[in-house]
């Protein structure tokens, strides 16, 4: 799969400060942003490494704004847990 990957990306410690979370992965589009995590090591976690991988999946099936403006109405509604996108993400991690 195509993807890039960004390591000590703003974005990704905005999220986390916001998350309240020690470690970050986002993607936006087919890049993955990472905080306070390297390459190397989310790498070699193995589920994590293809729970961001069914989100660039996710962006490729609707596009970059439909899937923003979609997930962000799923966590207002569903809440980041039941987000259809993470329970999806979540079931590829396997
Ligand atoms: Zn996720």
């Amino acid at each position: 799969m195509n993807y890039r990957i960004k390591e000590k990306s703003f974005l990704a410690f905005i999220a986390a400060k916001k998350l309240k979370a020690k470690q970050v992965a986002m993607v936006i589009g087919k890049t993955i942003h990472l905080h306070n995590t390297s390459e190397e090591e989310f790498l070699n976690n193995r589920r994590w490494f293809k729970h961001e991988l069914a989100h660039i999946e996710q962006y490729k099936k609707y596009g970059l704004l439909k899937f923003l403006f979609l997930y962000l109405w799923y966590s207002i509604k569903y809440g980041y847990y039941n987000n259809p996108f993470e329970v999806e993400a979540r079931k590829a991690e396997e």
